[in-house]
């Protein structure tokens, strides 16, 4: 027990020292120098070394060692298909061994003077699913080493791989060529172009009343200031004075410090909201603003007389340039992080409040787009209101808005050409308009509104704690759908009962690499505690689609809702897969946790994911760890061909969750996220209605639960509906919860029976739509 302690704060420790020597390192030689020279110290081994791969990804490098001779760095190189590094690298797995020498694919390196060493661990570093490199540790006497030492190291690699990278990035860019010509063109036009040009600032003009009209995604009103969550454009840098060159040096290293610091603050900030390990982005951030390139860049410029603010927007956006015309989807998304960090830079140097993602006072958030990255990163309880250019309402930021309750519009075309940093606005989530500097009758009109509004949420209050029971008695279970840490205080405090859809790809996309088995379960054990003596069923990665990971590289795909998406990935990439399973499995005992895979559509699939979540239990238990025999085993029902064949399916699984948003885009062939094809997108589709009706019949015959997790639940009318289909149970943005309550605890079953039934016997999606409107007249009172 006091060992195993030992090895935990061990493991703690070196972390730690490990993250401040990635925060304190200047470039990727002091940082490899510095991490072998800890991990030696913290394993107790007389070596440790890093060997990175050169780019014809055969050759490996020696490129830092604690204990071997330092002369040897840069000089011992091997093949992949030479020495025991080599064999970490061909096998992508670890190396152990007490006797080295005596190894079949041991090689000695006469440079090293290394014979002295009997044991050999070694790991493979990767980025994404390409081997870069190998860390490796050695000691004098044979020994073994136990399994927390090489879990240790194992999340070392990870930290490594995304500095190296990070590093590998920045030194490539700057020797881009396409970037030199870049800033000769552009240093030629900053010569001859002067403040005040078209396109430097718009912020002077005169606030114009303007209604903007978009898409309803989540309901309630707000007013209040904008926030421009710009994506670096030119309309928000302010003309600087141009100071002289002392001045405007100082000033640009008091904003690069301020920035370090408010970055070091947004790490503490998301590993509070999300993890530890979310957080790591920010690694990313602080390289960028310690980079010599960078920064010589810049003070170049000024040196030539630039101001520093127009310095920083030049090189920046000569950056970010080059990264948007990269081929690499990763590498491509390096341009958001120049953005951000150009964004805030300038914001410090022109005394503007903005402070990257914290908030000063509330605001309403206006964006050509926000993914979810950008949701995890703001400051919840600061964000008025959600308007963007793009999206709709089946895109995840109006998902995360619904679940987080703040009122959204989606798609307001023209928005940021209109908005100005100095507007006021208000935004009707219900109806989907955007009043940009409303007249006073429009204000007066909506703080009425808003007031109503408050009073209807107030009316619903008292339904919280009480059950979901139809007037005849039928009692109908409201789960919440949930992403983020956050979503845990909306849930319960909507009366959510448990969690019916737990995606767990959000975590995943706030981070710089996939986590590990440690981090996923601190992470769903938080969730898990976060619901006590309820339900949580947690949905493995659903990647792909519309939701990708900056980190991890797609095949180009012309139709990538159709391709390698969600599970798919999951059992092609198996390492990851088994990773994730291990993290839900070693959390469970902290909670009630269910297990549920998407985009389910062959027996096949459900057969291989139940042998490798049998196998990693296995392996689990032989470590020695508590995990339970099995967990409550559901899938999604999203895909038509998981409709057809669902009585199949069902023998085989503990429960169904239904995914409409998904269903009806593959059942009607519509892009959940193309405004073009959004009148085909239709809930109301006879072929929806039935396939719903299908899957709740299957269930009901086979004594297996179904639900529903899509949006369309969130609708009170269609939860009657779907009620009247069969349905008892559903999971749904938790703010929507007590209005769906509401309509459940006022109506029967029979009412909703006769609903569904009717609905079912009309041939066309008009005709139900038509039905619908009048019954949703006749028992809500609304238009
Ligand atoms: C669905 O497809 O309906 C669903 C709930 O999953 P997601 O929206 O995460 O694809
Ligand atoms: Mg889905």
């Amino acid at each position: 027990m006091q060992r195993e302690q030992s090895l935990h704060s061990l493991g703690l420790r070196t972390l730690e020292d490990i993250s401040s020597i990635i925060l304190h390192s200047h470039d990727l030689q002091e940082t490899l120098d510095n991490i072998v020279t800890i991990v030696a110290k913290r394993m107790g081994s007389e070596v440790c070394s890093i060997y990175l791969l050169e780019e014809d990804g055969e050759t490996l490098v020696l490129k830092a060692t604690k204990g071997l001779s330092r002369s040897a760095v840069g000089k011992i190189t091997m093949q992949t298909s030479e020495g025991l590094s080599g064999l970490v690298v061909q096998t992508r797995g670890m190396v152990m061994t007490d006797n080295a020498p005596a190894h079949p694919r041991y090689k000695y390196f006469k440079a090293s003077k290394e014979e002295r060493y009997l044991s050999f661990l070694g790991l493979p570093l990767f980025e994404r699913k390409t081997p870069i490199g190998v860390i490796v540790v050695q000691t004098v006497a044979a020994r073994i080493f136990t399994e927390d030492e090489i879990s240790i190291l194992r999340t070392i690699t990870f930290q490594i791989s995304s500095i190296v990278l990070n590093a590998r990035l920045l030194d490539s860019i700057q020797t881009r060529e396409q970037e030199r010509a870049f800033f000769e063109q552009e240093l030629a036009r900053l010569k001859t172009s002067r403040p005040g040009d078209a396109g430097y600032d718009q912020s002077e003009r005169k606030p114009e009343a303007l209604t903007l009209p978009g898409t309803a995604v989540s309901p309630g009103f707000s007013h209040g200031k904008v926030y421009i969550l710009d994506r670096f454009s030119d309309k928000v840098i302010k003309v600087a004075k141009v100071d002289t060159v002392e001045v405007e040096l100082h000033r640009l290293q008091i904003a690069l410090e301020k920035v370090t610091i408010q970055t070091i603050y947004m790490e503490k900030r998301v590993s509070e909201l999300l993890s530890e390990d979310d957080a790591s982005i920010f690694h990313t951030h602080l390289m960028i603003l310690e980079d010599r390139g960078f920064v010589k860049k810049v003070t170049d410029l000024i040196e030539q007389g630039v101001g520093a603010t127009r310095a920083v927007h030049e090189v920046v956006q000569g950056y970010i340039e080059v990264f948007s015309t990269m081929e690499d989807p990763y590498l491509r998304e390096r341009s958001a992080d120049m953005e951000d960090i150009g964004r805030r830079i300038i914001d410090v140097l022109e005394g503007n409040e903005r402070d990257g993602v914290k908030l000063k006072e509330k605001r309403i958030i206006v964006a050509e787009d926000i993914f979810p990255s950008d949701m995890a990163m703001l400051d919840h309880d600061k964000i008025l209101g959600i308007v963007t250019e793009k999206g709709n309402i089946y895109s995840h930021a109006a998902i995360m808005a619904k679940s987080l309750g703040i009122p959204a519009v989606l798609g307001v075309k023209g928005l940021l050409q209109a908005a100005n940093v100095k507007d006021k606005m208000i935004v009707d989530g219900t109806s989907g308009s955007v009043y940009l500097n409303p007249d006073k009758h429009i204000r007066d009109e909506y703080l009425r509104l808003e007031k109503e509004y408050a009073c209807r949420l107030k009316e619903l209050e008292p339904l919280r704690d009480l059950p979901t029971v139809t007037t005849d008695g039928v009692r109908i279970l409201l789960k919440a759908n949930i992403g983020l840490l956050s979503d845990i205080r909306t849930a319960t405090a909507n009366g959510a009962e448990g969690v019916g859809l737990y995606r767990t790809e959000f975590p995943y996309m706030a981070r710089t690499c996939f986590p590990n088995r440690q981090d996923q379960a601190a992470l769903y054990r938080k969730i898990l505690e976060g619901f006590p003596g309820l339900p949580v069923n947690i949905r493995t990665l659903d990647i792909g689609g519309d939701k990708g990971l900056s980190y991890f590289s797609y095949p180009h795909e012309d139709n990538p809702f159709l391709g390698w998406r969600s599970i798919r990935v999951s059992l092609d990439e198996q390492e990851i897969f088994r990773e994730q399973l291990a993290g839900i499995l070693l959390a469970s005992p902290a909670g009630q946790a269910t297990i549920m895979f998407p985009l389910i559509s062959c027996l096949d699939e459900v057969r291989t994911i139940r042998s490798i979540l049998n196998s990693v239990i296995e392996e689990l238990r032989q470590q020695g760890c508590e995990v339970p025999d099995s967990l409550p085993f559901g899938i999604m029902v999203e895909v038509p061909a998981a409709v057809q064949i669902v009585d199949l399916l069902a023998k085989e699984v503990d429960y169904l969750s239904i995914g409409t948003n998904d269903l009806i885009q593959y059942l009607l062939a519509a892009d959940r996220n193309n405004p073009k094809v959004k009148s085909y997108y239709e809930p109301y589709h006879p072929a929806v209605l039935h396939a719903i009706k299908r899957v709740a019949d299957v269930g009901l015959k086979m004594g297996k639960k179904v639900s529903v997790c899509g949006e369309m639940a969130a609708d009170p009318l269609n939860a009657l509906l779907l009620v009247g289909m069969g349905i008892r149970e559903f999971s749904l943005s938790a703010p929507g919860i007590p209005l769906v309550k509401q309509a459940i605890r006022t109506h029967s079953l029979r009412l909703c029976q006769a609903m569904a039934r009717k609905v079912l016997s009309l041939d066309s999606g008009s005709d139900i739509k038509r039905y619908l409107a009048k019954r949703r007249k006749e028992l809500f009172g609304e238009g």
